[in-house]
């Protein structure tokens, strides 16, 4: 028996006390919050607490550094505007608002974040950091879109952010739970507690895979699309994500026939020299899933890739980074959409919706969409015309 919406008086409870729910936290009274600011600092102080610090490499026991996912200077300071980015910042006070009456959430809305501690996590020791990134992180390493080396060190990079953030989230669930009982019975949180966990354990699988190439340097494990840009663009973005339809809105199975466990892209995004990239990366063994969504890239127009990374990134990814010069180009109307994209936590209906217009996109008579009038557009309201190139590796179709 499994529910995906509620804990069972038979499962184990998600406090993390290794108990039944039945003979443990279900026993427990409500906490009471007599305002909102106390509620805020439980929230805080378990997101606090939950932030362990583990060198993900192997078995590695060494103490974890504070790393930048994508890199300070080359990456981040070329979307800062005064050493300041804009991204969603989990380490300060969520902003609660009122969702029905009477019951308050908390979001994270995009505020302003100074890029040294941009994309800041304690996931590497300083040694492995250094040692395994080097090809993509030493300032005077120029980035090829068809070095195997150094696509793969991106995606393992983005893996292992997200992977990191999935541990903590985890972690942060448990420790909620511990402190406030009646969240347990709350359908959104289990909802999401038991996605969390089930992310995790497809991370596992995925981090058994990484360490596997790491030590038997089998950078060609993984196919790759690189989209390239001719001219910086004034975002970055990491994700590892299961896309469940293509660039024509059709639709893909992501779940492995055999462990029934979802399988999953890693996607970077981000401006290098004089040009911009997004990664697509997927493990070879998994081709069978993604081939029909890497082949989609090819088979629509520029203008249709670049909406769908517009729609998709603000919306799946916890981890856009925007340049305040990108932000100040869009009206409030397009500054509200992308606030919204970013801090809904549920995307389910909204990428229905992109389902269908991705669907209508492909068309034959369809084929002359431009970018152009939309609210925001994360690729910037210059270069519009550029070309953009799609470059294939370890794909053979
Ligand atoms: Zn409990
Ligand atoms: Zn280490």
């Amino acid at each position: 028996m499994f529910n995906k919406f509620k804990i069972l008086k038979k499962e184990e409870c998600p406090c993390g006390s290794k108990k039944k729910f039945g003979e443990c936290c279900f026993l427990k009274e409500s906490r009471k919050f007599y305002n909102e600011k106390e509620a805020l600092s439980v929230i805080s102080k378990n997101a606090r607490k939950s932030r362990i610090n583990i060198c993900l490499c192997n078995e590695c026991k060494s103490k974890a550094i504070g790393a930048h996912a994508l890199q300070e200077n080359g990456v981040l300071s070329k979307l800062a505007v005064d050493k300041y980015v804009l991204m969603q910042n989990k380490k300060e006070n969520a902003t609660m608002l009122e969702i029905e009456k009477g019951i308050k959430e908390a979001f994270y809305f995009l505020s302003e974040v100074l890029i040294k501690d941009a994309t800041v996590q304690t996931c590497f020791c300083k040694n492995h950091d250094d040692k395994i990134f080097e090809d993509i992180e030493k300032y005077n390493k120029i980035f090829s879109p068809t070095n195997l080396k150094q696509l793969f060190l991106f995606a393992y990079r983005t893996f292992s952010f997200e992977y990191y953030a999935e541990i903590t989230s985890n972690k942060f669930y448990r420790n909620m739970f511990k402190d406030v009982p009646q969240l347990i019975k709350k359908t959104i949180l289990i909802t999401n507690y038991k996605e969390s966990l089930k992310k995790k354990e497809e991370m596992d699988y995925y981090k058994n895979l990484f360490d596997d190439i790491i030590i038997n340097e089998k950078y060609s494990e993984l196919a790759t699309v690189v989209i390239e840009f001719p001219y910086t663009i004034k975002f970055a973005n990491y994700m590892c994500i299961a896309p469940n339809f293509d660039l024509m809105g059709n639709n893909i199975n992501v779940f492995d026939k055999k462990s029934k466990m979802m399988r999953r892209v890693f996607i970077t995004s981000f401006p290098k020299d004089e040009k911009s990239y997004i990664l697509i990366s997927v493990f070879k063994r998994d081709i069978n899933v993604y081939e029909k969504y890497l082949k989609s890239f090819e088979q629509v127009s520029k203008e249709v890739i670049k909406y769908y990374f517009n729609c998709i990134i603000p919306l799946i990814s916890e981890n856009l980074i925007l340049s305040p010069d990108l932000w100040d180009e869009w009206d409030e109307i397009g500054q509200c959409l992308v606030q919204t994209a970013v801090s809904e936590p549920n995307p389910t209906r909204v990428l229905l919706g992109l389902k269908l217009i991705l669907c209508n996109l492909s068309k034959k008579d369809k084929k002359n969409f431009m970018l152009n009038n939309i609210k925001y557009n994360i690729f910037g309201k210059k270069n519009l015309d550029s070309k953009i190139k799609i470059i294939k590796n370890q794909i053979n179709f």
